[in-house]
């Protein structure tokens, strides 16, 4: 484990050298079929792919020890964004807040601050009602990004994107974890029938874009379905989004 891809490069038309470090030693290695499976944030100078965003969604988080008895995971509103509370492992819970990076994030690395900011949200108000807001020390702040993107072409030669990588969603649509594992089941057993023409690897992109297109409007139907903020420009501009409803691509 902690072995990280430092660089990947054609070694012929055929083969890939991928160089990977753990930041004590190098190794290299050949691989016939590149399979990149690395998040939404990655960059990849050698694969020829070009990734568009569709929003500016961002995230402010903090892990903080449990402090209610009630684990079920929700989601709540506010006038600047939306937030996600679940917990997690070791008595824990983590408060995802996203917002719109254009706008910065809605409140300071502080639970005051933070408790403040989100004053309006009945069940997190409650679940925080015992935690002090000075209680600093014992909670880890981090932060991300979230955005919807889509590349093209998601597969070459011998090449393929999977996973947020190819395409990732808003998590409220809470369908990025399916996507990414349909994504490796539809590609190996491509790679196991040797399918991987021309032919093929196009139909894979068409029905994505296909499937995009529908969740693009599909995510548009989640941020109008709140209707408190509609005049509030996270709201109106329904999390940063980058595309006009109109500019969405038609489907069928
Ligand atoms: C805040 C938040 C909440 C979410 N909630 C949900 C949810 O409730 N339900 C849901 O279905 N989806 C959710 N998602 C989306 C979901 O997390 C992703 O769709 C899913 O994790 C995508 O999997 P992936 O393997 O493509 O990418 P990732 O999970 O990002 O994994 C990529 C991995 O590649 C590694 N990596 C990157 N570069 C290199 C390199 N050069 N060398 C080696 N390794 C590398 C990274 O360290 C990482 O471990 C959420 C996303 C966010 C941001």
């Amino acid at each position: 484990m902690g072995w990280i891809a430092r660089a990947i490069e054609p070694c012929s038309d055929e083969q890939w050298r991928i160089t990977l470090g753990n930041g004590e030693d190098v190794r290299h290695c050949e691989a016939r079929y590149l399979l990149l499976a690395t998040g939404r944030q990655s960059f990849h100078p050698r694969v020829n792919f070009r990734r568009r965003r569709y929003d500016r969604l961002a995230f402010l988080a903090v892990h903080i020890p449990r402090v209610s008895k009630d684990n079920r995971p929700f989601i709540e509103c506010f006038e600047n964004g939306w937030v996600y509370v679940t917990p997690v492992p070791s008595d824990a819970s983590v408060i995802y807040v996203f917002f719109d990076a254009r706008m910065g994030p809605p409140c300071r690395r502080t639970v005051g601050s933070l408790r403040q900011t989100l004053a309006c949200c009945d069940r997190l108000s409650t679940l925080f009602s015992d935690v002090s807001g000075d209680r600093n020390e014992d909670v880890k702040w981090f932060a991300g990004t979230a955005h919807s993107g889509l590349a093209t072409p998601t597969a070459g030669k011998n090449w393929c994107l999977l996973g947020d990588v190819a395409e990732s969603r808003d998590p409220l649509s809470a369908s990025g974890m399916y996507s990414a594992l349909q994504d490796a089941s539809r590609v190996s057993e491509r790679l196991l029938r040797d399918d991987f023409t021309t032919t093929a690897r196009e139909d894979m992109d068409a029905s994505r874009q296909q499937s995009f297109a529908e969740y693009l409007k599909m995510r548009e139907g989640y941020y109008a379905a709140e209707t408190r903020w509609s005049d509030l420009p996270f709201w109106v501009d329904k999390g940063g989004s980058m595309v006009e409803a109109s500019a969405i691509p038609a489907l069928g």
